[in-house]
């Protein structure tokens, strides 16, 4: 079984399409347990899971994410990537658009993990379980890192960068992408934001993507042209007694089933580890002749807004724009050639290109392996975007 999942959505035409008497020119078929889409008149894909446009945030967070959560905090890394065209609805999906927060039913996926997460965690909190979580949120431009809590904070690039100039500016420092032994993937020099609240989190959430859509003259410029990546980070850290560890009995911990990502945790003891909820709830008594242990889990949950698929018109683009263009497709289908290997059932140990961009650098240890992906591809329904909906269901297909 895949951890890689593939979902469509479709956005309604707007008021403005519908005024201009556009047309529809997809339909769903949802006969048969695999759900397909057809885009007039005669191409058929077949996804995961398809959202028409009349489907609703909470049915996408319901059917997609909320297991994803639940995934999360049993220790996985999780990573949701809105892929599509611009004004697809990949913001209004991943629910970081400034415009429809206050609106409840209009919240988009962000916003209800959150408030599913903190309630979750507040339950489990007691004695014997502690957690944290904090927050970073970066933006990809050509290649270059920003950080979005950190203005200030931008990654050199590679030819800025000149030794004989001694030292580098106050204002920057190199953010950096390391793998450790255990094939855990560190972010440095990123700003991660401890919080206590989902009020918090949204706050940081709001903050980081004005700044994103600020950062450049024309609003939707520079989000259509940057991958925005918000990431919550969870540690757990969970009461056992060293003799249930050793219990083989099913209501205890089972070494064998056990999965952490952290790395300490896994230096100290050669086993992978991972705790099951119930078993936490049905340790509570105490024994003096037991030794306590603290099981520690840390696991990442990244919520990434990419670039829009557009394809560059060849005409018209110059310059800079052409090298902007140039990136953001590598860095789109470095991301499909990643997710196709994952998917790729035939070839299970097939190499994986995740250095081949940044982007895919950056989430490579929540891409494959133990962790779950979701790729939420968006169209748009209207005839006049018949192309670039072509282009979407075609990668998004691959990718599945
Ligand atoms: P993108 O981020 O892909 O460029 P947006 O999320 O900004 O696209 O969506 C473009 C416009 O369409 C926005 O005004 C948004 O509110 C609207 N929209 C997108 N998806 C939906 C949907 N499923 N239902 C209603 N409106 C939507
Ligand atoms: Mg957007």
């Amino acid at each position: 079984m895949s951890s890689v999942k593939v979902a469509l959505r479709i956005r309604p035409l707007s008021a403005k399409e519908r005024l201009n008497c556009n047309r529809k020119c997809v339909s769903v078929l949802s006969n048969g347990n695999t759900p397909q889409i057809i885009l007039h008149p005669d191409r058929k894909f077949t996804f995961d899971y398809i959202f028409d446009d009349d489907s609703s945030q909470k049915e996408v967070y319901d059917t997609c994410v909320k297991p994803l959560l639940h995934n999360f905090i049993d220790g996985f890394n999780a990573t949701i990537l809105a892929y599509g065209q611009t004004g697809s609805g990949k913001t209004y999906s991943m629910g970081t658009g400034l415009e429809n927060e206050m609106n409840f039913e209009n919240q988009g996926i962000i916003p209800r993990a959150i408030y599913e997460l903190f309630s979750i965690l507040k339950k489990k909190n007691s004695l014997e379980y502690k957690y944290k979580l904090s927050v970073t949120y970066l933006e990809l431009y050509n290649e270059d890192l920003n950080d979005l809590l950190n203005p200030k904070i931008k990654q050199i690039s590679n030819n800025n960068i000149n030794p004989s100039q001694g030292g580098v500016n106050a204002n920057t420092v190199t953010l950096q992408i390391r793998e450790d032994a255990n094939g855990i993937i560190n972010w440095y020099g990123v700003s991660e934001v401890e919080i206590e609240s989902p009020e918090d989190l949204l706050s940081l959430l709001e903050k980081g993507s004005l700044i994103r859509s600020t950062g450049s003259t024309d609003m939707n410029m520079s989000s259509s042209r940057s991958h925005a990546i918000f990431s919550i980070n969870l540690k757990q850290e969970i009461l056992q007694e060293e003799d249930n560890l050793k219990n083989e009995n099913n209501n205890e911990i089972n070494n064998d089933d056990i999965i952490t990502n952290d790395k300490e945790y896994n230096d100290e003891n050669k086993n992978n580890i991972t705790m099951n909820e119930n078993n936490i709830e049905n340790n509570n008594k105490k024994d003096d002749d037991k030794k306590e242990k603290w099981i520690c889990l840390s696991s990442k949950f990244h919520f990434v807004d990419l670039a829009g698929s557009e394809r560059l018109k060849r005409t018209g683009a110059i310059g800079e724009r052409v090298k902007e263009g140039i990136t953001i497709n590598q860095g789109l289908f470095a991301l499909g050639n990643v997710i196709n290997a994952l998917t790729d059932e035939s070839h299970p140990d097939r190499h994986v290109p995740y250095r081949d961009s940044k982007l895919t650098r950056l989430l490579q240890d929540s891409l494959g392996g133990n962790s779950k992906t979701l790729m939420l591809s968006c169209i748009s329904c209207c005839e006049l975007d018949y192309n670039e909906s072509l282009n979407t269901l075609r990668y998004a297909n691959r990718a599945r």
